[in-house]
C-alpha cells in the first residue's frame, strides 16, 4: 500500500514550485514552443543536456515536468514521460529495447495496438513474439530462447483479466537479462506499483484513471532514471510523441481527484457486482477481486485495489437480446474505454456478425462493464432496464 499522505503530498505539491508562477494555486499552461538564453554557455548546457534543460518543447516542458515528476513518484520510479497517447508510450518501451533478430515473450491477447505492433510491424524487422498464457509462470520459461529480450505483461489484463505473478516473471526475467515491461493500466500506481515487485518498465494509458474525464488522451512510461534518458534522447525525440502543455495541464487537474474517485469507484463496482452475481439472467462474472476470482490470492497478494472494469455473461441463446439489453440502456453508455465518470458497456458480440454467433461459446455473451462515478442505485436501475428488454 501507498502511504495516503504520500500521495495527497505527490498530487498537491510535487513539482508545483508556485513562488515562480505569481503563486497561482493552479499550475500555467507554458504555452511555448521554444525557450530563450542570455549567454552562450548557458544555451550549451542546454543543448547538452536536453533531458533535463528547457530548450524546446518536444523535449521538456514545464507544465509536462510537473506532470511527470508526479506520475513517477506514483509509480515509485526514478523518472518517467508522458506521451500522447497509452499505443505511443507501448511502442516507444518496446521499439526503444528490441533491434533485429530479438525474440519477445508477450502475454496472450495483450492490449489491440501492442498486439497489432507485435504481429505486423515487428516482422518487417526480424523481431518475433510467443504470446503466453501468462497465469503460469512455467509458460514463461518454456518459450525463453537465447535471443529473448523482452517480456511483455498485462496484469490484469484490461479484457480477460488474467493476472501474472509480477514478482515471479521479474525474478525469473532478472536471472536471464531479459528485459520486463507491464501495462498497468488498470490498477493505476495507486492499486498496483510493478516497478516495486521487480518490473523494470511500466506503461499505463492516462487516458483512463489517470485524466479520469474522458477528454484527454495521453500515456505514461516510468523506470529507472538511465533507462528513461536513453529513450528519451532517441525514440521519445525522434518521434515527437509527448504530450501537450494543454493535455499535461488537464491530466494534472485530473490527478487530483485520483484518489478519491478510485475509492468511490471501488466502492459501487463492489454493490453493482454483488447485484449481478445474484442477478437470475446472469451466468457468471469476471472480476479480480470478487472472490470466486480463479486468481482471487494473487490479485489480493499484488494489488491494493480493482476499481471499476468487469466482466459478465448473460444467459440467451439470442444476439438480439443481448443488442435489446445494450440498447435500451438510458444511462450507462456504449463505448470503448473506460476511467471518466460515465459508466459504460461493451458487448462482445459487437464485433461478431449476426451469423456468426454461437450462444454455446460463453466469450459472445460476455459485456465488459466500467462502473464510473454515478450514484449506485441510477446504475443498478439502468441494468435493470436492459434485462428487462432482454425478457
Ligand atoms: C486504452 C488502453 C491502452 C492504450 O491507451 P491509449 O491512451 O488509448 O492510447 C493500452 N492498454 C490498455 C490496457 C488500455 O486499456
Amino acid at each position: 500500500m501507498i502511504d495516503p499522505k504520500t500521495v495527497s503530498n505527490i498530487l498537491n505539491e510535487l513539482g508545483e514550485d508556485r513562488e515562480d508562477y505569481f503563486n497561482a494555486i493552479a499550475p500555467p499552461i507554458m504555452q511555448t514552443s521554444n525557450f530563450a538564453f542570455k549567454k552562450v554557455d548557458d544555451f550549451r548546457d542546454a543543448l547538452e543536456n536536453e533531458s533535463s534543460r528547457y530548450l524546446y518543447s518536444r523535449g521538456i516542458n514545464p507544465t509536462v515536468q510537473i506532470l511527470s515528476q508526479k506520475l513517477a513518484a506514483l509509480d515509485c520510479a526514478e523518472d518517467c514521460l508522458v506521451f500522447n497517447s497509452g499505443a505511443a508510450a507501448i511502442f516507444t518501451c518496446v521499439f526503444a529495447n528490441i533491434k533485429s533478430g530479438d525474440h519477445i515473450i508477450s502475454v496472450e491477447k495483450p492490449y489491440t495496438w501492442a498486439q497489432k505492433m507485435f504481429n505486423n510491424v515487428l516482422p518487417r524487422f526480424n523481431v518475433s513474439v510467443t504470446y503466453v498464457d501468462g497465469r503460469n509462470i512455467e509458460n514463461f520459461e518454456k518459450a525463453i530462447q537465447p535471443n529473448t529480450t523482452l517480456i511483455y505483461l498485462e496484469s490484469p489484463n484490461s479484457w480477460s483479466f488474467y493476472l501474472q505473478d509480477l514478482a515471479a516473471v521479474a525474478k525469473l526475467a532478472r536471472s536471464k537479462k531479459i528485459i520486463t515491461i507491464c501495462d498497468n493500466s488498470y490498477c493505476t500506481p495507486l492499486y498496483q506499483r510493478p516497478i516495486q515487485l521487480g518490473i523494470d518498465l511500466t506503461l499505463q494509458s492516462a487516458t483512463k484513471y489517470i485524466n479520469g474525464h474522458s477528454d484527454v488522451v495521453a500515456g505514461v512510461l516510468s523506470g529507472t532514471k538511465a533507462m528513461v534518458k536513453k529513450i528519451f534522447s532517441s525514440e521519445y525525440m525522434n518521434m515527437g510523441i509527448g504530450t501537450t502543455p494543454f493535455n499535461a495541464w488537464l491530466l494534472i487537474r485530473g490527478l487530483r481527484t485520483l484518489q478519491v474517485r478510485l475509492t468511490r469507484i471501488s466502492e459501487t463496482t463492489q454493490i453493482i457486482v454483488n447485484y449481478l452475481k445474484s442477478h437470475e439472467e446472469v451466468e457468471d462474472l469476471t472480476f479480480p477481486f470478487d472472490k470466486d476470482f480463479p486468481q482471487y490470492d494473487l490479485a489480493k497478494k499484488q494489488m491494493d485495489g480493482a476499481c471499476g472494469l468487469f466482466s459478465f455473461y448473460v444467459k440467451t441463446d439470442s444476439i438480439k437480446k443481448i443488442e435489446l439489453f445494450c440498447e435500451s440502456l438510458q444511462h450507462i453508455i456504449m463505448a470503448v474505454s473506460w476511467g471518466g465518470y460515465e459508466s459504460l458497456i461493451m458487448p462482445n458480440c459487437a464485433s461478431i456478425k449476426e451469423e456468426d454467433f454461437d450462444a454455446s461459446n460463453k466469450e459472445q455473451r460476455k459485456l465488459r462493464m466500467y462502473v464510473g462515478l454515478e450514484d449506485p442505485q441510477y446504475i443498478i436501475e439502468d441494468l435493470e432496464r436492459g434485462f428487462a428488454a432482454m425478457k
